[in-house]
């Protein structure tokens, strides 16, 4: 790490404009390292560093920016490609292939700035960038990020030396994507809490507006969902669906679902957990599950997407996958049936 960190820096001081992406519909850790790499190249390195993400983020997520400036490509298309003309380093944070940037991949892969990877996720595509920083081994791109950030020769080691914004930052994403210390924690993530905690990180403030700032809307859309729209199959899986008029029902706002797959993992038999969400043309699914099964392979076998071994996520197409929308509960069931009978080993 430090030689590759020692080139970063050097590639850091040699660049006039640097701009850090995200994947499209930025969650925690995305928007938490986007922002925390973007105040340290500020406040620290005296940069001009831009962030660009393909979607908006949930206004329950806008906390993390702490007021600072994104170039949203999905309502600034134009914006965001005179940035990447004038780009000279590119940051690309919490994904692993400029395709998981969607509308803006292509722009990405053909930018002809330096690309740096910070990310967590398996397999990289380590041909579209110049330098990798990636392993599997950690709770989040934040983690991975702080790691990195403490080999910088302004901040050796020393987390106080961060600004606050990006220490409050780092906290943030690493506390989403291990669902508040429920998975993938490692013992570097609980040294980086330590640490980002001594530093000064409110870490209640935090968890206030990240577990404790919800909408009652979004209440009476998880009764729902748990009561009418969960079915437990017996082969341990646990599916739901849930269509556009649930979303108007409860005048949903993107983002307020989120956590809903996780919850049906709470029941002792069920071992994988499967929503699918309906958008125009297709449903959005994400998959939860237990040690064992590999969310992960059924993401990519069924769904056309990725993940991580225990989350991962993708789509159902239609027509390719399903003639029509209320085709997918059947769909469901029968894909998750079949997965478990072919995959399910207990360890
Ligand atoms: P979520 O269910 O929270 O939307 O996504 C969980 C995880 O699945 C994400 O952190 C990401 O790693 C992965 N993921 C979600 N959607 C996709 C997708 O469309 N393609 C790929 N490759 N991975 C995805
Ligand atoms: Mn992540």
């Amino acid at each position: 790490m430090q030689e590759k960190a020692l080139t970063l820096s050097a590639w850091i001081d040699s660049a006039s404009s640097i701009t850090i992406v995200s994947h499209a519909r930025p969650d925690g850790d995305a928007a938490g390292s986007c922002a925390a790499a973007a105040a340290y190249l500020r406040e620290c390195r005296g940069k001009d560093a831009a962030i660009v993400l393909p979607d908006a983020l949930p206004e329950s997520l806008a906390f993390v920016m702490d007021g600072q400036d994104c170039i949203i490509a999905s309502e600034s298309r134009s914006a965001v490609l005179e940035r990447l003309a004038a780009t000279d380093l590119l940051f690309c944070l919490d994904f692993n292939t400029m395709s998981r940037a969607e509308g803006i991949g292509e722009e990405l892969a053909a930018c002809s700035a330096r690309k740096v990877l910070v990310d967590h996720h398996e397999a990289p595509a380590i041909q579209e960038f110049d330098l990798c920083f990636s392993s599997t081994q950690l709770s989040s791109a934040c983690e991975l990020l702080y790691n990195l950030l403490m080999e910088m020769p302004d901040i050796q080691h020393d987390a106080a030396k961060l600004p606050h914004s990006a220490a409050c930052a780092l906290m943030t994403g690493m506390t989403t994507d291990t669902n508040n210390f429920a998975n993938s924690v490692f013992p570097g993530t609980l040294r980086m809490a330590s640490e980002l905690l001594a530093a000064g990180v409110d870490r209640d403030a935090i968890i206030d507006r990240i577990y404790f700032s919800e909408r009652p809307n979004r209440l009476a859309a998880q009764g729902e969902f748990l009561s009418s729209h969960l079915n437990i199959l017996p082969c341990g899986a646990a599916i739901a669906v849930l269509t556009s008029d649930f979303f108007e029902r409860h005048a949903l706002k993107e983002g307020e679902t989120e956590g809903f797959v996780n919850m049906p993992l709470a029941v002792k038999e069920v071992r994988l957990s499967i929503l699918a969400r309906e958008e125009p043309g297709r449903f959005r699914v994400s998959l939860r599950s237990k040690r064992g099964v590999s969310a992960r392979s059924l993401a990519s076998s069924q769904f056309h997407g990725g993940g991580h071994e225990q989350a991962s996520g993708g789509k159902i197409l239609i027509p390719e996958d399903i003639a029509c929308p209320s085709a997918a509960k059947e769909y469901l069931e029968r894909v998750a049936a079949r997965f478990m009978q072919e995959n399910n080993t207990v360890d």
